[in-house]
Order: C-alpha cells, then structure tokens, then sequence
C-alpha cells in the first residue's frame, strides 16, 4: 500500500491480506508449519526459487501482516518480529556483533537493556563503552576503528533526556558503524528515527503498540539488506513472535496514533499539574517548552509522549507514599497502557543498578515514574492530588 497515504489509514489498512474466504478482520494463522502439493514445490520453496510460507520460526502470514503495517508506520522497507521487546534488542545487537567488536551504548537504558548488555553481551568477547546520550562529544571519543554499533534509547526514561539522532547518525556513519534506536517511549506514532538517519529501530510493541497490557513483543525495522541479516539469526535463534500475538498487536496498531494524541494530551496536564504543586520539587516531561532540548524534541518527536518522572519533597518514604495512597493509578512497572500507571524506579525497574550508576542517571530516591492512561484527566489529577495530600 503507499506510503503517501497518512499514518492513521496505514495503520488500519497496511499489510492486509484476505484469503479466499474474504474475512474482514485479518485472520490468524494459528499453525506451527505449512504444506505442499508437490514434493518439486516445497524443494522450490526451501531453496528460495519461490516465495511462500514453510515453517511459522521462519515467518507467518499473520506476522508479516504485522510487519508490513509496522513498517510502513516507521517509514521502513522491512519489519522483523520477536517474541518480546528484549528478543528484538537482543536480535537487532547480536546480528551485527562479534568478538573483538565494540560496542558504544547509551547509559540510560531501559534496566533489563543494561542487563543484556552488561552481563550477557559483554561475555562474548565484544567490548563496551557507556556514553551519555545527551554528549556528542562523549559518543565521538568512544569511537574506534572497531566501533560497530552505536545504540540509545530516546527519550530516556523516566527523565526525559533526548539524543540528537541526526548527529549521532553521522558519528556512526563515519565510523562505518550501524545506528540502532530504541524507539520504545514514542512508538512509530510519535518519532521516525530512521528518518533522522537511524539504520535500525527496535520496539517494545509490550507497551504503547498493544496498548492493553495483553501480549507481549518486540519489533526491529530497516532496510532491506540488513533485515536480511536478521532473518538468519532470528530464525537460528528461534526468537520469532507468535502469530497469536501479532494478531493481537495488528488491532493494537489500529488505535495506536487516536490514544497516543489523548495520552499524551493528559500527560502535558497532568506535567503541568505537577509542576506547580507544593508537594513537588522536579518534573520530567518533554513537553515542557522550556525543556533544555525543546528544539530537538519539536524536530524529531511529535508530542511530548506518556511518561512523566516527578520528585516529590521529602525523602523515598514520602515517594512511597504517594505511590500507595493512589487509587486510580496502578502499581505496576509497565507502560504505554491505556490504564495509567504509577512505580518507584529506584526501587523498581532501576533496582539492579548500583547507587553510584543511580546517582549518575539521576535516579533519586524522590522520584516517580507515571505512564499516563486513557482515562480522564481531571481523574488522574484528583488522584495524584489526594495521594500528595492535597
Ligand atoms: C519494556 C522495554 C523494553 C523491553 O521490552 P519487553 O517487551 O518487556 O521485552 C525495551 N526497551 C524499552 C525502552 C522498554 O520500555
């Protein structure tokens, strides 16, 4: 389907494909392998002379059918699915790293993204830097002729710093290395970072993409050759997505950009709100006009995104607090739901990091982490009101 039409028919109408019974809704291909007429097909298929499906690791119609759409979305030639966020992570680094390389990482990372670079990645042979994602200058003195990957999470979370993709896209380039974006906190609906010359971008399609907190997975999107790449190793792997679950994250994409606009829309409130209560020292919210990167948030994302980090005065007993006394609000340390959610991330999701690496990041004991929902506002603030005692 063309990629001229706007984001929202694509993700209603890309990737569509009816079987000889015409259902409308996009049927799901609940099957483990396919079969053959003929021996002389499936030897037609297995060497690549013709295309079709042979075995669901490999691919599945009702994953490709996602792939398109995500693709199309991200303004990619091709799409790649695994089973979670951490699979698509783990694909989209390890395809392209050997022992001896180097690999340059952001270090405000999601926690489990640490973990797998920190204590699995590391273990083969492949060395690692840690820059801020904010400092080029950082970035560009990590570099060697080693220097294969260079990977970042933007906005990060929960503190709202954001990289400058077109710069480290030319930082990576010179050096012959790829740019691999984890686009998570915006989803497809509020950045392309491809555009802004990223080679690869992963998805948690966990969060904003289902939407529900139903299902989990993960989505790499790029060029053609590199997907081709992946394909190996995702099918040597085994890190494929289920076709049930891609099933549930295509109805996910549907209302993908219609909650974003209203999430975001309550969380620039609700940011608002908290910046003016007493009970609050710092609020993180990257649709604050005078955010010190405004300029680069108006270029590469759309809106501001979902996720607030707010600290409160007072010590960790007071942040826990707020966090027990809310009513609406779940604990929980997902995001991107349609419900709002509330967590402690030095406590939680930026548990496992040393005090120092806390301290670093600027994860203080005061802070909150909210996810905002779809419900309505002035709820949410009435809610987080009560808790601060107001
Ligand atoms: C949740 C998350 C992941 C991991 O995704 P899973 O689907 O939970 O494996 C990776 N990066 C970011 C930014 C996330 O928020």
């Amino acid at each position: 389907m063309s990629d001229t039409l706007h984001p929202q028919t694509l993700a209603i109408r890309a990737g569509r494909e009816h079987t000889s019974y015409q259902e409308h809704n996009q049927a799901l291909f609940l099957t483990s392998s396919f079969t053959w007429e003929t021996a002389a097909q499936a030897a037609a298929l297995f060497s690549g002379q013709s295309k079709g499906y042979t075995y669901t690791r490999t691919a599945n119609p009702t994953v490709a059918a996602y792939n398109q759409r995500i693709a199309q979305l991200a303004g990619g030639e091709q799409a790649l699915s695994m089973a979670s966020g951490m699979a698509a992570i783990h694909a989209a680094l390890l395809t392209f790293l050997s022992a001896g390389d180097e690999l340059i990482s952001s270090r405000s990372l999601f926690g489990t993204t640490m973990g797998l670079i920190q204590n699995q990645i590391s273990r083969f042979g492949i060395n690692i830097h840690y820059v801020s994602p904010t400092s080029l200058s950082q970035w560009q003195a990590a570099i060697s002729d080693k220097t294969k990957v260079l990977f970042l999470e933007t906005p990060s979370n929960p503190l709202g710093e954001v990289a400058d993709l077109c710069a480290l896209a030319e930082i990576a380039h010179q050096a012959g290395a790829l740019l691999i974006v984890d686009n998570t906190l915006c989803s497809p609906a509020l950045s392309r970072p491809l555009e802004f010359g990223a080679d690869l971008v992963v998805e948690s399609a966990t969060k904003m993409i289902d939407g529900h907190g139903r299902v989990q997975g993960g989505t790499v999107i790029g060029s053609a050759n590199l997907m081709k790449e992946i394909q190996v190793y995702m099918n040597a792997s085994g890190l494929t997505l289920s076709p049930f679950h891609a099933w549930t994250l295509l109805s996910g994409l549907e209302t993908l950009h219609l909650r974003m606009e209203k999430q975001c829309a309550n969380a620039a409130k609700l940011a608002h709100y908290l910046r003016d209560h007493p009970q609050v020292n710092t609020v993180y919210h990257t649709s604050f006009a005078d955010h010190p990167q405004a300029a680069l948030i108006a270029k590469q994302q759309a809106k501001g995104g979902i996720i607030i980090g707010f600290e409160v005065k007072g010590t960790q007993q007071d942040a826990w607090q707020v966090i027990d006394k809310v009513k609406i609000f779940s604990r929980t340390a997902n995001l991107g739901d349609v419900r709002s959610t509330i967590c402690h991330p030095y406590t939680t999701t930026h548990g496992r990091m040393s005090s120092t690496d806390k301290q670093q990041a600027g994860i203080k004991e005061t802070l909150i982490r909210l996810s905002v929902g779809l419900e309505d506002c002035d709820d949410l603030i009435a809610d987080i009101s009560q808790a601060l005692g107001h």
